[in-house]
């Protein structure tokens, strides 16, 4: 299925960065629109589950009934997740057990992630990241970690378009695409375009 390319790209809006991702798709020409609420998915071509906290996009995706329909929705149409978001779309966490309580991920995305797993937020930091394949050029991308998740494991469908430090950074699996880091907080809009080329 594909939705036509002259609705606005979703933003999940029940937590986190959703505002500088919207100011990305706005840069490049592209309407966006807030998703809250599970109709207001038939609205958009594609989602970006921003970064955030994944205990909290837990609880307030259960809330608002949006587990089903986000689903659903994966399944056919493009998503984007970016940190928690990525954390949101994993098959599952690679964390000790008293760590994961509070997390329940889609599923959708075949990697196991772990979350935190370059310390707190004072360890956060700025790398610059070889992209590969389509989004591939010789510039490097300035990847911002904050409190970021690290793929442990991924399936044979899951490609890799960047890696840092051994583990994947930035992969696609169909129409998902994860990021560990934040492309909305720098000015290099190549990863959202990359996305909009997806659906
Ligand atoms: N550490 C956060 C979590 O586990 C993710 C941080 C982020 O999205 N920047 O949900």
């Amino acid at each position: 299925m594909n939705a036509p390319t002259g609705m606005p790209v979703g933003l999940l809006a029940l937590q986190g960065d959703y505002e500088r991702h919207e100011a990305s798709f706005r840069a490049l020409g592209c309407a966006t629109a807030r998703v809250r609420r599970p109709g207001e998915l038939a609205r958009v071509r594609s989602l970006v589950i921003p970064g955030g906290e994944s205990t909290t996009l837990t609880r307030l995706i259960d809330l608002a009934g949006l587990r089903g329909p986000l689903l659903e929705f994966a399944r056919e149409l493009p998503v984007m997740g970016t940190c928690a978001g990525l954390i949101m779309l994993a098959r599952e966490l690679a964390d000790e057990a008293v760590a994961i309580h509070g997390v329940r991920t889609l599923g959708v995305l075949d990697c196991a992630v772990r979350r935190n797993a370059y310390g707190r937020q004072v360890d956060s930091f700025t790398a610059p990241v070889a992209l590969q394949d389509a989004a591939a050029s010789p510039q490097p991308f300035p990847a911002v970690f904050i409190r970021a998740p690290r793929i442990v494991s991924w399936g044979r469908d899951v490609e890799i378009l960047a890696e840092h430090g051994g583990s994947p950074v930035a992969v696609r699996q169909g129409r998902l695409l994860g990021l560990t880091f934040h492309p909305e907080l720098t000015g290099d809009l190549r990863l959202h375009r990359l996305f909009l080329g997806m659906g």
